[in-house]
């Protein structure tokens, strides 16, 4: 692919998309109804709203409640309708889980599985680069019940980790890669770890959906802000939580159904639709980012791409061992020559990257990363003024255009501050 002079190499460019491409297949198969016999069926399963299921008997009644880890059962609204149902298989058969929860959100989602695993006087290793509001969670409302937290270093070594583990210690959260800043971490070391102390790993596999199996790697329970990529139209706020054993999907089953955990049958469908495409959109998106994350690495102004195919991106060899694919979010920091307010100037001047919280959709974001994130260790995006890149699908050309005419702006007030 040729855009503004960059070329992407081959091998490059298929190591990007290969994941999405594979998964394309399923995602048109997964949770379908079959026609069978002389009857026809439509090829979207419908919405049903509801919250009262009406039964026979209160002995049939009865029953459905002892059955309420079953997939499909239909117990009360709140419990899930059907197409929360067929959302829950297909997201279990994209995660290569066994189970899974449909949440009201990707935070909901990263809120679940923690309050499923943690009691008082429980610890949990919290990755330093995990989504803000994760971290807000953990410091505002675990800390309250008395779980106690440490942070690691995302690219922590396995003696580092072993060193910060307590025998308390029942949870490893993590986040690959991380938020903001990208690092890939060591899924297979981490999962090593956690069944060393008896614990869990929870990863939020957000930015890897279908492009890594959390499982087999040693993750217990695979978190989701189906908000992103599966939706994938900015139109839909949702989340899914996925185990792969029996008992984690009790554990996880009973603590939504406690805490009254459940998504409105509108947005789950509509999640349902945004999954059909989102192979190709994300082969589309994929291919174009790496070409923009290319190009910004060509450009002066630019000190290191945050992308995890590029070797510039900490823990790349682990994106290169574990994924199949790369989506299309990735980190940039700027020359500390620069300062925050000339990349804040710049970002304002662009025209085709819109300005604004999440990712995932059809359109173009950006968004500063200097000074709104909070870590406690030391993060490679505070090397110089930082900012993260979501790539929709416009045209490549016209975003490397647009990136092109506001890195020159920055480089000539650059100089023209200079020489006053
Ligand atoms: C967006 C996001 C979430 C939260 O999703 P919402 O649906 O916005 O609550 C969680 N984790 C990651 C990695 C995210 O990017």
């Amino acid at each position: 692919m040729t855009n503004h002079g960059v070329t992407v190499p081959a091998d490059l460019l298929e190591s990007v998309v290969r994941g999405w491409r594979d998964l394309s297949t399923r995602l048109v198969q997964l949770g379908r109804d079959r026609p069978e016999g002389d009857g026809g069926v439509f090829v979207n399963p419908p919405i049903t709203r509801g919250s009262t299921v009406l039964f026979a008997s209160l002995e049939a009644m009865d029953a459905a409640g002892h059955r309420r880890y079953d997939d499909e059962q239909l117990i009360y609204g709140a419990m899930g309708t059907p197409v929360q149902h067929r959302l829950e298989q297909v997201i279990a058969a994209i995660e290569g889980g066994t189970h899974a929860q449909i949440v009201p959100s990707g935070l909901a989602a990263c809120a679940l599985p923690l309050l499923a695993c943690l009691a008082a006087g429980d610890h949990c290793l919290l990755s330093d680069t995990v989504y803000g509001p994760t971290r807000r969670f953990a410091e505002k409302v675990l800390r309250r019940f008395g779980v106690e937290i440490t942070y690691f270093p995302p690219l922590a070594s396995e003696s580092e980790l072993l060193a910060l583990a307590r025998p308390t210690t029942r949870v490893i959260y993590a986040e690959s890669p991380g938020s903001h800043s990208f690092e890939v971490q060591d899924l297979r070391m981490l999962g090593r770890v956690a069944s060393q102390l008896d614990a869990r790993l929870i990863v939020d596999n957000t930015w890897g959906i279908g492009l890594i199996d959390p499982f087999a790697l040693g993750a217990h329970i695979s978190v989701q802000a189906l908000t992103k990529y599966p939706a994938g139209h900015s139109d839909t706020i949702i989340g899914a939580v996925t185990v792969a054993s029996d008992a984690d999907w009790r554990l996880l089953r009973d603590t939504a159904i406690q805490s009254g955990q459940t998504a409105g049958p509108d947005d789950c469908w509509l999640t349902l639709r945004g999954l059909r495409t989102m192979g190709v959109r994300q082969e589309r998106q994929a291919a174009t980012a790496i070409a923009v994350a290319l190009w910004l690495q060509s450009r002066p102004e630019v000190a290191r791409v945050l992308h995890p195919a590029l070797p510039s991106c900490p823990g790349h060899e682990n994106w290169k061992r574990d994924f199949t694919g790369a989506s299309s979010l990735f980190g940039v920091v700027f020359d500390p020559a620069f300062t925050g307010a000339d990349l804040m100037a710049m970002i304002d001047s662009l025209t085709l990257f819109g300005i604004g919280a999440s990712w995932g959709g059809y359109e173009s974001l950006v968004l500063p990363t200097t000074g709104g994130i909070s870590r406690t260790c030391q993060s490679v995006t505070q090397d110089g003024p930082a900012c993260r890149f979501h790539i929709g699908l416009e045209a490549g050309e016209l975003l490397i255009a647009d990136l092109a005419r506001g890195l020159d702006g920055m480089s000539a007030t650059r100089r023209a501050g200079a020489g006053a």
